[in-house]
């Protein structure tokens, strides 16, 4: 593949994708499959190589993040091996942001403090429910005291960087269960959280279990609710809303994902990883069996490539800048693609303005909390 060239120094951020799940949730909708411990031995071994073998080599990187499936379902010195891989190629920075996402269920104390040493600073546990019922019903395979225990594992072994996931708008959950899981969480104590609305997607086995039990999504009403009193709720705990979806306790904010909204750079290794350099967007084969072959046969990984046209590029920075709380800043993204934002958009924008979703302060736009339940509305503007 041609060498895309970056633009600006500014440091990638780079993924690592694990496609392995000990059982599959019933709504997930994610490139992974069920564990098989000879195919990840290859899968590793494919990763190693595929960092090896990478045109970005030698630069300068400051945040590692491992995403699935699982990848807590690595062993520790797989883990070290990856991470060293990387060292090894980038140029990471010492301080660099280290993240595992990490489903409760895989790890103990001993597993953590391997982590840790293998570099990881940074834990994101999948805990999505502190009620065991709704965990049962969305196929998660640990309770609410497993998660509890996971958590107090990784203060054990030393990691201060602790995020976790909930979902909300669940089926049969009432408003009032929700704002409990969000009770639960603020006294669980993480530095940061993650707030997603459960999306059904059209042929999610989760749909025909409704159908079957006779559960439903509360109105959409409730669901703005949900999001509008967790956010109220959380920030008087002292987290601050940053993102859409996602709260921190200050200077907690997730590096690496801010990459992503903030028209940053990052290279993805593993099946279906995506990658985004010097205006050039590229995704690896998704299947992981098929990744590993080509890699085995030194053959490319890569199923698309797209060179983005300015146009494209400048509404991907501001649809995704637009999801960070603080917005955008006209006047830097105009700067960086030699047009006048508001010229472009200031029409088409000028409704959302006054019905409230959007706020304009000088150069900044941003979305109002009501706004941000209207994103996706307010953002086709951009595509
Ligand atoms: S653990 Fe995560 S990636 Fe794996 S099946 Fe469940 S939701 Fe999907």
């Amino acid at each position: 593949m041609a060498k895309p060239e970056p633009e600006d120094a500014a440091d990638l951020g780079l993924y690592v994708h694990i496609p392995f799940c000990s059982s599959i949730c019933n709504y997930c909708n994610f490139n992974r499959g069920l564990f098989d411990s000879a195919l990840k031995d290859r899968y590793v071994g494919a990763l190693v190589e595929e960092i090896r073998r990478s045109p970005f080599r030698g630069r300068a990187a400051d945040t590692i993040f491992f995403g699935g499936g699982t990848p807590s379902l690595l062993d520790p010195r797989e883990i070290a091996r990856l991470v060293d891989a990387l060292r090894h190629g980038f140029d990471v920075a010492p301080d660099a942001e280290i993240t595992l996402e990490t489903n409760p269920e895989t790890v103990d104390q001993p597993k953590l403090e391997g982590f840790r040493a293998a570099g990881v600073n940074r834990v994101s546990f999948g805990v999505q429910s502190f009620h065991d019922d709704e965990l049962v019903r969305l196929g998660r395979i640990h309770s609410a005291d497993r998660a509890r225990q996971a958590l107090a594992a990784a203060r054990d072994a030393g990691i201060d960087n602790v995020s976790l996931d909930l979902m909300m708008w669940l089926p049969g959950q009432s408003v009032d269960r929700w704002l409990a899981n969000v009770e639960a969480l603020i006294a669980a104590g993480p530095e940061h959280a993650s707030l997603y609305l459960l999306e059904l997607y059209p042929n999610a086995p989760l749909k025909d279990e409704m159908a079957r039990a006779g559960w439903s999504q509360m109105p959409d009403d409730d669901a703005a609710d949900m999001y509008v009193q967790a956010m109220e709720r959380l920030e008087s705990h002292g987290y601050a809303q940053y993102e859409i979806s996602n709260v921190a306790r200050p200077g907690r904010a997730s590096r690496h994902n801010l990459k992503y909204w903030t028209d940053g750079e990052w290279v993805g290794f593993g099946c279906g990883a995506h990658s985004t350099v010097g205006g050039v967007r590229w995704k690896n084969v998704s299947g992981t069996g098929e990744y590993a072959a080509r890699i085995a046969a030194g053959t490319s990984v890569v199923t698309e490539r797209r060179v983005l046209s300015r146009d494209e590029r400048l509404g991907d920075a501001l649809f995704t800048g637009l999801r960070l709380s603080e917005g955008i800043d006209l006047a830097a993204v105009g700067r960086r693609y030699g047009i006048d934002v508001w010229a472009r958009y200031g029409n088409p924008l000028r409704p959302h303005i006054d019905g409230g979703w959007l706020v304009r302060q000088g150069e900044r736009l941003a979305l109002t909390r009501a706004g941000m339940l209207m994103a996706n509305e307010v953002m086709s503007v951009f595509v």
